[in-house]
């Protein structure tokens, strides 16, 4: 069985995200979507939160929401997979990701690191981008999906409040 890690803090979750996930899904047997702390970042929903806008707009049978606060290496190796996935927006994202996979070879080079492209639209499509929109009552409908836009909407709202 083919099983592969897709990690971020999905902090909150784009069609960015939703695009490489549902098309690993079809590479894999079985993928964890593994939600991850990112230590740069305060983060701006709960686990729980960000659990359930993702079991919310996941299409596939064969992925599963995980969280962890350990190593994605470690995960991997202790659920059997043999994979991580990342999804490359543009040049930017090279240099941090190509870091990324020398870093995880050197913990296991068994785990092979699997990069996707989005489709154009999500190219320069981030979670970042996303909070200074909504910030700025912008509209975020063609970035993340209808049914998870208000809750999106409000719990960024709820985080940064203009002075
Ligand atoms: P981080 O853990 O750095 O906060 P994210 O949660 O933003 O990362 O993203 C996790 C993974 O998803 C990374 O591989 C990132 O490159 C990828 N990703 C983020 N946004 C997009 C997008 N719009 N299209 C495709 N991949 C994306």
């Amino acid at each position: 069985m083919r099983t592969a890690v897709y990690a971020g803090s999905f902090d909150p979750v784009s069609n960015g995200h939703i695009d490489i996930m549902e098309r690993a899904a079809k590479l894999v047997d079985k993928l964890y979507v593994l939600i991850t702390y990112n230590l740069d970042k305060k983060s701006i929903f709960t686990l729980e939160e960000r659990v359930n806008m993702i079991k919310k707009v996941i299409k596939s049978d064969n992925i599963e929401i995980a969280w962890t606060d350990d190593l994605v290496v470690k995960f991997a190796e202790q659920h059997g997979a043999t994979a991580l996935i990342r999804g490359l927006r543009n040049i930017k994202d090279f240099e941090s990701e190509i870091a990324l996979y020398h870093f995880n070879r050197n913990i296991d080079n068994r785990i092979e690191t699997i990069v996707l492209f989005p489709t154009y639209l999500y190219t320069y499509l981030s979670s970042s981008a996303i909070k200074e929109l909504v910030y700025y009552d912008q509209d975020i409908s063609k970035y993340v999906p209808s049914i998870i836009k208000d809750e999106i909407y409000a719990g960024i709202k709820r985080s940064f409040k203009k002075p």
